[in-house]
């Protein structure tokens, strides 16, 4: 009785009974080809979990050669080869978007930003601002810039201690020195100190004297030191390379988080492009990106970004007006006379004109959730 029902449905050649036809057979292309991309799912767990490569051309092949040789037409095997790819590339794509979407950084729908605690100050909930030199010079230079944030209710105090510099001829910074006047100064004025970290043989040192690790532009990349700073025991602030994608950045971020340490920021500052006038191009873009692909906190050290004074009141009413969840600024009592980025640095009064600048509803969450909170 079926056998009769199914003979009598392929037989039926009328338009609308060819159009069952196709539709019917679309839809067990429909179920086959899904039930072929779980099995490609199960291979990659597989995979993942005996370390083996996930695309290997050689299978590829073998699999397209096996299917010519059975093809029995009407298509040409030119065609079923074009086919089949697309059907293998899908899949490919597939897994790889699974794989994204399983980064622990990434940002799930709904998600709010991460609150990463810096002692007993946080990041990610009220906008929050470095300052402090590029560099620590001495006691009285850290001394006169600790009291003056303190006044101005600045929280977070920036020194560079370990300087990654162009020039191995220019100041390298003062070193173990230098971190020890940081923490005093900080200590003496209640900031939190964040400083640089540009070698895991120092990471230990570092994390023992300052209350939050930066990795650098240059440093991104290093995997080693991030997988250190992971280690660390305390809070990272992770710099995007300055020639690096906003995906290379959050893999870089995973290395912290994956190696064991949840409590790490991002700072976007600056990439580099043709431009002149500045020393790097402040990617503006990255802020909101960053927020919708991650959940971290994300902050811009426009003075980096820039490489000169003057633009800088702008670029932090920008960066909080994007969403940031901070800014930081070099700020040095004399620049004129500074070690290092003496062309960048505000002094003490630009400063605080700066922060005048900052109008309450920039710092308002209510702006920059809806900064963050564009429909796709
Ligand atoms: C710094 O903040 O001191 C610094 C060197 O910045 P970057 O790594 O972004 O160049
Ligand atoms: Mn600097």
């Amino acid at each position: 009785m079926t056998d009769k029902k199914d003979k009598s449905i392929q037989e039926d050649i009328s338009l609308e009974g060819l159009r069952r036809r196709i539709n019917s057979v679309n839809h067990e292309l429909l179920l086959l080809l899904n039930k072929r991309a779980e099995i490609v799912q199960q291979v990659r767990e597989y995979k993942e979990r005996n370390a083996i490569e996930i695309f290997i051309p050689s299978r590829e092949k073998e699999m397209l050669d096996s299917l010519v040789e059975a093809n029995p037409g009407p298509f040409s095997d030119d065609m079923i080869r074009h086919l089949f790819r697309e059907i293998f590339q899908a899949s490919l794509r597939h897994m790889q978007r699974n794989k994204e979407e399983s980064l622990r950084v990434a940002r799930k729908p709904g998600e709010p930003t991460d609150v990463i605690p810096v002692g007993d100050r946080e990041v990610g909930r009220e906008p929050i601002v470095i300052a402090g030199p590029c560099a620590v010079e001495d006691e009285a230079q850290m001394d006169r810039v600790a009291s003056r944030l303190a006044e101005l209710g600045v929280t977070f105090m920036r020194g560079g201690a370990f300087k990654p510099r162009t020039s191995p001829y220019s100041f390298q910074g003062l070193g173990k020195e230098g971190l020890l006047l940081l923490e005093a100064a900080g200590k003496r004025h209640g900031l939190k100190t964040v400083t640089e970290v540009v070698d895991t043989r120092t990471v230990d040192l570092v994390a023992a004297h300052a209350d939050m690790l930066q990795v650098g532009s240059r440093n991104q990349l290093n995997y080693e030191l991030l997988k250190a700073v992971a280690q660390a025991g305390k809070p990272v602030l992770l710099k995007r390379g300055f020639a690096a994608t906003l995906d290379e950045l959050l893999r870089a971020a995973e290395y912290i988080v994956a190696g064991g340490n949840e409590n790490v920021v991002l700072c976007e500052r600056g990439i580099r492009t043709f431009a002149r006038e500045t020393r790097n191009t402040l990617d503006i873009t990255a802020i909101p990106l960053l927020r919708e692909m991650c959940r971290l906190p994300v902050i811009v050290d426009i003075s980096h970004a820039a490489g000169r004074r003057d633009i800088l009141p702008s670029l932090a009413r920008a960066s909080l007006a994007a969403g940031a969840d901070g800014i930081m600024v070099e700020v040095h009592p004399n620049p004129g006379l500074a070690r290092s980025d003496a062309e960048q640095q505000l002094d003490l009064d630009q400063f605080e004109r700066l922060l005048d600048g900052l109008t309450p509803d920039l710092l308002s969450l209510r702006t920059r959730t809806a900064a963050r909170s564009v429909e796709r």
